[in-house]
């Protein structure tokens, strides 16, 4: 997983408004730093220095502006699993279309999808509309100033809820994650897989050792800034480290090995089967279930399929490996067809027995440790179909205002280039 991308042009950070501090703070536990390897007395030292350099070199970035925990929450939100360049755009579209977790909160969650599409893990876009519906409802409209209250909303775990408590509140809430589980590892020079139990409960000690109760949302914005842009992964910037003096790994010349990983599960090569029946200038897609990746968008039937299984899947050679629009996209003299079985497979699923194959497209995209071959096939109906409550037939021109994944989006665009084209049985 991607980590939150280093600004490659760091710009200087806006001047920070006066906290808003709630009436009753409330203030996570503190660890004892006594049980961790990190010299108790080097902790003012390294707060002065890091907020020092942040005074300096911290990132400017749209939702550092002010401190509106709406604001805060969404961009935490948008950045699990997501680079900050990559978030930034959604970030504007979102806060222009939803300005307030009110606005938020009435929306229907298509419309929140439809804006989240491209930027993956629509998870979380859910959870997103799911845990405004409960501030609205359960808070009166305001984020708790309180990290176990905000752990309670959904998709909001213990980083997150460190980040609106620190950011918004000026909480001394602690934060981890990965650019301070770096930073922080490589100063306690920690021999650990940083992803074992024993070393990330070293480092939330070490992160609640450290965080100030003063300026706690500039120090862990800090943090975060150093890891992204001075103890980067693969070429840590030792010379210009404000923390030189008190860090570990550097002192034992470990900084280009720490923070040590076992190595990641290895990338699973699988085949898809996705079909898009097509009778009366409409195409047929559903939408997936609850249960199942990219809940509640819209789809083409898809099925996993052997590798053999897609080699026999009777494509043309020139509509093969490209996810660009085909010059030449129909072949309906060829008549070619799926096998009764993959037909019989896809009726099941969407209530339509896909006829004539009519145009195909390949492509291919990665989930979580799969590498998925995709092969898009675009058939006729002649005959009827069964209705079924997660299928809809759409036009071309329906295709743009729904919510779809990635892939999703690159189908329906292939499926109005086709319609464009004149593409018709
Ligand atoms: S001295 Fe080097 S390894 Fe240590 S915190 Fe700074 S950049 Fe990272």
């Amino acid at each position: 997983m991607p980590d939150p991308a280093p600004d490659s042009s760091p710009r200087r950070r806006a001047p920070r408004q006066p906290a808003a501090k709630p009436s009753q703070p409330t203030t996570p536990p503190t660890a004892s730093p006594e049980s961790l390897p990190f010299p108790k007395d080097r902790i003012s030292k390294l707060r002065s220095a890091t907020l020092a350099w942040y005074d300096t070199h911290g990132r400017s970035l749209p939702w550092r502006q002010q401190q509106d925990p709406y604001r805060i929450w969404l961009s935490e939100i948008m950045l699990q699993q997501t680079t900050v360049a990559a978030v930034i755009p959604y970030f504007q579209r979102f806060t222009i279309r939803f300005p307030d977790v009110q606005t938020l909160a009435a929306a229907h969650v298509d419309d929140v999808l439809r804006l989240w599409e491209g930027l993956g893990y629509y998870s979380r876009a859910r959870n997103l509309h799911q845990a405004a519906i409960m501030v609205v409802q359960n808070f009166g409209g305001q984020f708790p100033a309180d990290v176990k209250l905000l752990q309670s909303l959904p998709g909001v775990g213990r980083y997150t809820a460190g980040a609106i408590a620190s950011f918004a509140f000026d909480l001394p809430a602690p934060i981890v994650e990965a650019n301070t589980e770096r930073l922080y590892a490589r100063l306690l020079a920690l021999q650990d897989d940083v992803r074992s139990s024993s070393a990330q409960k070293q480092l939330w000690q070490f992160a609640e050792s450290i965080v100030p109760a003063r300026r706690a949302a500039d120090f862990n914005q800090a943090v975060m800034d150093l890891g992204a842009q001075v103890c980067r992964p693969e070429d840590p910037n030792c010379p210009q480290c404000p923390l030189l003096k008190c860090c570990q790994a550097f002192q034992s010349s470990l900084q280009h090995v720490l923070p040590r990983r076992q190595p990641r599960t290895p990338i699973t090569l699988i085949s898809e089967l996705a079909v898009v029946p097509f009778q009366n200038k409409r195409f047929l897609l559903r939408r997936r279930a609850a249960h199942e990746r990219w809940a509640g968008m819209w789809d083409a039937t898809r099925l996993e399929i052997s590798d053999e299984r897609r080699q026999q899947i009777p494509c043309p050679p020139s509509h093969q490996r490209s996810a660009k629009p085909r010059e030449r996209s129909l072949f309906p003299q060829t008549a070619a067809l799926l096998d009764p079985t993959l037909q019989q497979q896809i009726a099941d699923q969407c209530g339509a027995l896909p006829g004539i194959l009519l145009d195909s497209m390949e492509l291919t995209y990665s989930v979580t440790r799969y590498r998925v071959q995709l092969l898009t096939v675009l058939c006729e109906v002649s005959g009827s179909t069964t209705k079924r409550p997660d299928t809809e037939w759409f036009t071309a021109k329906d295709l743009a205002s729904l919510p779809l994944s990635r892939t999703g989006r690159q189908i329906a665009d292939w499926l109005q280039s086709f319609r464009e084209r004149g593409g018709s049985p």
